[in-house]
């Protein structure tokens, strides 16, 4: 089965993929989010000529050669890219066999816990606590992610005194039953990470996402080593080597690949399994209603150290008018705190012919 055509669907923020094989069959992945505009342009120059022609069965022949090939460009444009073609083969193959990808990786369809995770720092403490409770009791959800401090922050506050503010905000809202988890999006030095982190262990907080500049692998593991809480990390890593050294160091207690950051399926499958040898869960980062939350869905339900939870974003159009209208169904019901993943061939979902419509259409094919 080679690959005869790859096609593009892309605005801005989202860009789907259509890959056809010579036998006609078809499946369909996404480029990662954000700039799928530039994503795209990397997707037919760099990645579309080494796997036209390629048989879709040798993914991971595909997936460890491009990278070699294209050496002089390894950029996280050239995974984002690369993660359109492995998720698009991830399909194909899928339906070639009337399976859904979970059952190829290895695993069953079936419900997985979400955590409820919030987007936004430009929202007060109350209002925050006041969403994530409607969330709770609309959608069941028992488990929330907010942000703390601000966004590479060098230890200053979104404002002065949110964070202080909001940690015992949110607990004493939503009560002490639920999983409270947070984000510093790398704020922090880790003498603040560590004060910072025990104020969450006293309230009860049991997730603590990059704390420090998440380059920084040695003071993120200062940080691990010296707080009980879990200390996450991973989102933004998408180099093997980089991964390697994380784990083996044991800079964070739960990684978090991004499965279309990382370059796709095989290679997060790869990430997962190299966290496993050494005993670290894989929370994975999906960070918006694009494909990569259903994506991770079907990992979550085939890797033996699926963390606890599935990262679920709750911003509407409101903060994601881009989300609107992607898919023929929504993929992402909540029932219950859960979303569920079906027996459907493939990813199970079909991206809306209206979107396609709109989109930018661009195309690499044999012989074209
Ligand atoms: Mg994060």
């Amino acid at each position: 089965m080679k690959i005869r055509k790859l096609e593009t669907f892309t605005n801005d923020f989202v860009g789907f993929v259509r890959l056809t094989a010579d036998d006609g069959a078809v499946g369909w992945g996404q480029l990662s989010t954000y700039n799928s505009d530039i994503t795209a342009s990397v997707f037919h120059r760099q990645i579309a000529p080494w796997a036209l022609g390629r048989d879709a069965t040798d993914l991971d022949a595909l997936v460890n050669e491009i990278p070699e090939r294209e050496h002089k460009f390894s950029c996280s444009y050239l995974y984002r890219a690369m993660s359109g073609l492995d998720t698009a083969i991830w399909d194909l193959r899928s339906k070639v066999e009337g399976k859904p990808v979970v059952e190829l990786l290895g695993g069953t369809p079936g419900t997985i816990r979400a955590y409820a995770s919030s987007m936004r720092r430009d929202i007060t403490p109350e209002a925050e606590a006041e969403r994530l409770l409607a969330l709770r009791d609309r959608d069941g959800f028992d488990a929330f992610k907010f942000r703390i401090g601000s966004e590479c922050g060098h230890d200053r506050d979104e404002w002065e005194g949110r964070t202080e503010t909001i940690v015992p905000t949110i607990r004493k809202a939503l009560g002490s039953d639920v999983a409270l988890l947070v984000d510093a999006n790398s704020c922090y030095s880790p003498r603040r990470a560590i004060e910072v982190g025990q104020m969450l262990e006293a309230n009860g907080v049991e997730h603590f996402e990059e704390p420090c500049p998440y380059w920084e692998m040695e003071q993120t593991r200062e940080v691990t080593q010296t707080l009980s809480l879990d200390v996450t990390g991973g989102e933004q890593d998408y180099d093997m080597q980089h991964w390697k050294r994380m784990i083996a160091m044991k800079a964070v207690d739960i990684i978090q690949p991004d499965v279309l950051y990382l370059g796709g399926m095989t290679r997060t499958m790869q990430v997962a399994r190299m966290a496993d040898a050494a005993g670290l869960p894989c929370t994975p980062h999906a960070a918006n209603l694009g494909l990569v939350t259903l994506f991770t869905m079907h990992l979550l339900r085939a890797i033996p150290n699926a963390g606890k939870y599935l990262e679920f974003s709750i911003e509407g159009p409101d903060y994601y008018p881009w989300q609107e209208g992607l898919f023929v169904e929504d993929p992402y019901e909540v029932t219950g705190g859960k979303v569920t993943v079906t027996d459907r061939p493939g990813w199970g979902v079909e991206v809306s012919p209206e979107w396609l419509a709109k989109s930018r259409y661009q195309v690499s094919e044999v012989g074209g």
